[in-house]
């Protein structure tokens, strides 16, 4: 079994698109939306929910009134200044504030602080017509998005395993930051979908670093390419100097937009220049990804 992680430098870049198109092409892949903050391979799988969780992650302090002496001790200690005191003395913590570090509760000398799980989000797994999906969600404001990405990733590969899938398709988050480096774990290939502009330029060469850094094979696709040519050359040069392929170039194709307003890959959708250019991408993936197995 295989895992082919899709990723960008930032949103918007048409990661998701070209992700919800493999599925289409594969048909019977495991897929897996690890973008828990703004996810969105939904949109164009349509997805059947079949089994809704919670993600549990952390806990918060609650102080409980009556059994409050007032002592201070608590107020004292906490680093976070997430606790403060009503006119009588009682404590109370902030929750948006408080750590959860339990040092409250470990030296309240009446035992009258509580940590309550933290109900950060959900995560669900659901039906598309092209594969079951592990995908989640995470509560606005809510902090552990690395901790959910990393849940997603295992409940999608044992289930992947269970039902003999030859291979998984992730859609990553977005950037470089903690989620990503979650999403990046166990992947067998990494491909990066860029497009030709300066930021793009300078966002694909991190995300190639991070690739690096966890030593996984990278490939890149230029999304559509031809809006600026001499960028998009820049984007091979650095791609060659850094050793790794170009496996496509994308063109900008208006179908792929009445598409997304549509809510269906652009690979079901129409037979246009983007769809044709996403399907040798696929093939060139598909034969790199054999490549790699076999060594
Ligand atoms: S340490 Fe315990 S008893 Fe003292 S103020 Fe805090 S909650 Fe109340
Ligand atoms: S759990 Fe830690 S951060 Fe939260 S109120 Fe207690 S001492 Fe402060």
């Amino acid at each position: 079994m295989k895992e082919l992680l899709v990723l960008s430098g930032k949103g918007g870049t048409g990661k998701t698109s070209i992700t919800a198109s493999f599925a289409v092409l594969n048909q019977d892949a495991m897929l897996v939306d690890c973008d828990v903050d703004a996810s969105d391979l939904h949109l164009l799988l349509s997805p059947e929910t079949r089994e809704k969780n919670d993600f549990i992650s952390g806990v918060t302090a609650r102080v409980r009134p009556d059994d409050c002496t007032a002592c201070g001790t608590c107020v004292d200690i906490c680093h976070y200044d997430a606790i403060s005191t009503s006119e009588d003395g009682i404590a109370h913590v902030e929750p948006f504030t408080c750590e959860g570090c339990a040092v409250c509760a470990h030296f309240c000398p009446e035992n009258a602080i509580d940590l309550e799980p933290d109900h950060c989000g959900y995560w669900y797994v659901s039906d598309t017509d092209y594969g079951p999906m592990v995908h989640a969600r995470l509560i606005p404001g809510e902090e552990n998005s690395g901790k959910l990405v990393a849940l997603v990733k295992k409940e999608a590969r044992e289930r992947a395993e269970k039902l003999s899938k030859d291979i998984i398709l992730v859609d990553g988050p977005p950037g470089i930051g903690c989620p990503v480096i979650a999403s990046v774990s166990g992947a067998d290939m990494i491909l990066v979908v860029t497009e030709p502009t300066q930021s793009g330029l300078h966002d694909l060469e991190r995300v190639l670093g991070l690739c690096r850094h966890f030593k996984i094979p990278a490939c890149v696709c230029i999304n559509k390419w031809e809006l600026n040519k001499r960028l998009s050359e820049e984007v091979e040069k650095a791609c060659e100097r850094l050793q790794v392929p170009v496996v496509g170039k994308i063109p900008f194709d208006e179908t792929v937009v009445e598409s997304l307003v549509q809510g269906i890959p652009v690979v079901k959708y129409k037979d246009c220049s983007a769809s044709k250019s996403i399907a040798n991408i696929w093939s060139a993936i598909q034969k790199m990804l054999n490549q790699e197995e076999q060594k």
